[in-house]
């Protein structure tokens, strides 16, 4: 394993100093919603029958340190990023030659493109898509542990429910406090000041995302009040997060809901135009127009337990309201999608990125990826995924989101052998991307456990654009990248997801 690259950081604490910081840390967090609902292994659902607890989010009691480098080209290329997403999503066919490959093999895929053809053939109402997107990357070092050697990986591309926006700028105003009150020792304080510790707006700006579809909508036709929907899972750990951003947008005038998307036939229905209409349960009298959707649910097969829900995703993706996403923006998220765009010497990417210097950033933070399906290079990555030694330096991906889906190093090759050799080309092959070895501290239900940590920065993008036919489809209304997140999880664990219980909200101390 290459040498620490900085073994000073973070500095060991006295019983007294770190009694002092976890007070402040504790009292901090939960006076500014950095925090989750606790978990039942935590608190049993009998010692909190009304769910009124909260407990601090899983957080690092340190900034992790960051290249700055690194740090500033994943925040430089977002709207290339947003450009090249919202291209694909508007690229239907190109879209469909690739989807077509997974229809088969995946019926969660299958059954999303069948919804976009189902409303495609009746007509879309709506050509504007919103995109709030976040590009997940790893700093990868070649091995030698010289900081020139170290660049940015791309893990993945969320277009769906990208979380912890409302989190993250949190917990970088929560390590600035730490600062502020002199919780760290100086030796931490001096590589803290400089403009080191970035503080994170991505609550903000995503909030400023769904404002921008919310006003691009234009006003109701029908006189009734306009609001902006959260579709979202129930119950939520996670609900502050989301909670963050409801506030952020009632501060700039616009009214949301929360729906849990079990509800949406019961909630919500279509006008003879298409209009959504939400009624709240709780103001039965009054019926909103839904200007946008926001999905914090829908991402996961385990979300469409009944026909019903398969119903909702439709009545949702047939409406008027813009959707973050649509469809066909939820479907280029698809790991193949990446695997397809980072082929050797394809010309996917240009078709997408005119722009050769821009291509060519984008392109630097590709990391190998293969696909599994009879093709030559697909017939190769199937050698490697069968033999344990090279197996190893690997990570296998279905189509899905939200962690715990991946089948990592060793594992790969048994697992493939009790697939059917059909259903292999659901997967993508991906080379490991492997950190330098740092360390730092995290907090989770009061508990400090310290050692060697992985980071994966995400970087959040706004996208709003116009799709369909019309003499202005094509044009991008938002573009701007929208803040960034830290999650870090100690490096035993293969999987990093915060709400699945591996990883802490962090943010970068840059170097
Ligand atoms: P999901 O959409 O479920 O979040 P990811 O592709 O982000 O799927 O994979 C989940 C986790 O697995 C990541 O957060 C990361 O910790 C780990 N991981 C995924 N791909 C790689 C990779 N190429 N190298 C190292 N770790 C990876
Ligand atoms: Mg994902
Ligand atoms: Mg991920």
């Amino acid at each position: 394993m290459a040498p620490q690259l900085y073994p000073e950081y973070p500095p060991e604490l006295s019983p007294e100093e770190e009694q002092y910081l976890l007070s402040n840390l504790k009292d901090w967090s939960i006076a500014h919603g950095l925090a989750v609902r606790p978990a039942p292994s935590f608190v049993p659902t009998s010692h909190d029958p009304s769910g009124a607890l909260a407990t601090t989010a899983p957080v690092t009691l340190f900034p992790s340190l960051f290249p700055r480098k690194c740090f500033e080209e994943g925040l430089a290329i977002q709207t290339a990023y947003n450009e090249l997403y919202s291209a694909i999503a508007r690229d239907e066919q190109w879209l469909q030659t690739i989807v077509e490959e997974l229809i088969g093999v995946d019926d969660f895929v299958g059954r999303l493109w069948q919804i976009h053809v189902q409303v495609k053939l009746e007509g879309y109402v709506q050509d504007l898509s919103l995109g709030l997107f976040r590009s997940d990357y790893m700093v990868h070092s070649d091995s030698s542990a010289s900081t020139s050697s170290l660049g940015l990986k791309q893990v993945e591309f969320n277009t769906i429910a990208s979380s912890f926006g409302g989190l993250s700028s949190q917990v970088s105003k929560l390590h600035n406090y730490l600062l502020k009150v002199g919780a760290y020792p100086v030796s931490t304080a001096a590589t803290l000041q400089k403009d080191a510790l970035q503080l994170s707006y991505s609550g903000f700006n995503l909030a400023k995302g769904l404002a921008a579809a919310h006003t691009a909508y234009g006003s109701s036709q029908t006189e009734r009040p306009l609001c902006v929907l959260f579709v979202v899972q129930e119950p939520e750990r996670n609900v502050f997060d989301q909670r963050h951003l409801e506030y952020a947008l009632l501060t700039g005038g616009v009214r949301s809901f929360r729906l849990p998307f079990h509800r949406t036939l019961q909630d919500t229905k279509l006008d003879m135009d298409r209009t959504l209409v939400y009624i709240p349960p709780s103001m039965p009298s009054t019926a909103f127009e839904v200007t946008t959707v926001y999905f914090r649910a829908g991402y996961s097969p385990d979300d469409y337990p009944r026909e019903e829900e398969w119903k909702a995703r439709l009545q949702l993706e047939r409406s008027r309201a813009i959707k973050c996403p649509s469809i066909l923006t939820h479907l280029a998220g698809c790991k193949k999608i990446q695997q397809v765009l980072a082929t050797p010497h394809s010309p996917h990417l240009k078709r997408f990125l005119p722009d050769d210097a821009v291509a060519s950033r984008v392109l630097s933070t590709f990391a190998p990826i293969y696909p599994l399906d009879e093709s030559q290079a697909g017939l190769e990555a199937r050698k490697l995924a069968k033999d344990p030694h090279t197996a190893a330096r690997y990570v296998l991906k279905p189509q899905r989101e939200g962690g715990g889906n991946n089948i990592y190093r060793k594992s790969i090759p048994g697992f493939l052998e009790s697939l059917p050799v059909k259903s292999w080309p659901a997967y993508i092959l991906m080379e490991m991307i492997e950190p330098p070895p740092l360390q730092n501290a995290i907090v989770r239900n009061g508990e400090v456990q310290k050692g060697g940590v992985i980071g994966e920065l995400g970087v959040y993008g706004v996208c709003l654009w116009r799709s369909g036919s019309g003499e202005n489809s094509g044009e991008v209304l938002q573009n701007f990248e929208a803040g960034y997140l830290l999650r870090t999880k100690g490096d035993q664990s293969e999987e990093g997801g915060v709400a699945a219980g591996f990883g802490a909200v962090d943010s970068c101390c840059l170097v």
